[in-house]
């Protein structure tokens, strides 16, 4: 479903990592965070888990693009009167890291390895929540490739999309292919958990896909379907034992795929 032709970008991207052995790329709702924030959002201030979640089925199977019914959860949360501000505090107060998160950051930046986050969230409230879980410090440090929200003066707010011509909005391959034309590519692993990451999931040497016990799990549904090998992880310290032993020439992605789970 990765577009062919690249899609014209209205957002600026980071230059990409040159010359790096390995890099992570991971969505951040619900994968880098243990709560999807703008499902919050939809839950709490719009429309509802209901509608979120079909609207949700109705991406996985192909009826809507994930740019219009992501668009419209976010609208039934502003069409409820939730000003940006009030939203990103909301966030700031709700959603925490997945418990291994910060070890797994810790370690790639000690092995000279690149975490770029990839959403298709809005870049300022994706800063805000950063901010709050990691510090200023270490939030400005880790590049962010997402999204944007439209503000208005009075604080109501849009989403605004990097790929306003993709069906995905944010077509996640954009971010993952410059690297595979490099001359000498990164091993790339990306990490994700839901149908915003469907645009990436076959573009990685080795995916993880976040399966939560009890959730819905978007994702690993899509690559069963589609016969995507992927690697399920609970969260980020399965995933570092993993990650570490690639970095260091223990384990091969070929066999890293084996363990099925982590
Ligand atoms: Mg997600």
């Amino acid at each position: 479903m990765a577009t062919e032709e690249a899609p014209h970008s209205t957002l600026p991207y980071p230059p990409i990592h040159q010359d790096k052995k390995f890099v992570v790329l991971s969505d951040w709702d619900g994968t880098i965070t243990n709560h999807d924030s703008n499902d919050y959002l939809t839950d709490h201030l719009g429309y509802g888990t209901e509608k979120r979640r079909q609207g949700n089925r109705d991406i996985l199977t192909g009826k809507v693009t994930f740019r219009d019914a992501f668009r419209e959860m976010l609208e039934s949360v502003t069409a409820n009167g939730h000003k940006f501000n009030e939203c990103a505090e909301v966030l700031r107060q709700s959603i925490n890291l997945d418990v291994g998160f910060k070890d797994f950051y810790s370690y790639c930046k000690q092995a000279d390895v690149p975490v770029v986050i990839i959403s298709s969230g809005m870049a300022p409230l994706i800063r805000v929540v950063l901010s709050k879980l990691i510090g200023d410090e270490q939030a400005k440090e880790i590049e962010v490739v997402a999204n944007d929200a439209d503000v208005k003066e009075d604080g109501s707010w849009s989403i605004k999309y990097r790929h306003p011509t993709s069906g995905f909005g944010h077509d996640k391959s954009q971010a993952i292919l410059p690297y595979r034309r490099l001359p000498s590519p990164p091993t790339i692993f990306f990490f994700g958990d839901g149908v915003s990451d469907m645009s990436a999931a076959r573009h990685a040497d080795l995916l993880f896909v976040k399966k939560v016990p009890g959730e819905d799990n978007d994702l690993s549904t899509f690559c069963e379907r589609e016969g995507i090998p992927h690697l399920l992880f609970e969260n980020f310290g399965g995933a570092l034992k993993v990650v570490s032993q690639v970095v260091e020439g223990k384990l091969t992605v070929h066999d890293a795929l084996k363990l099925g789970s982590v």
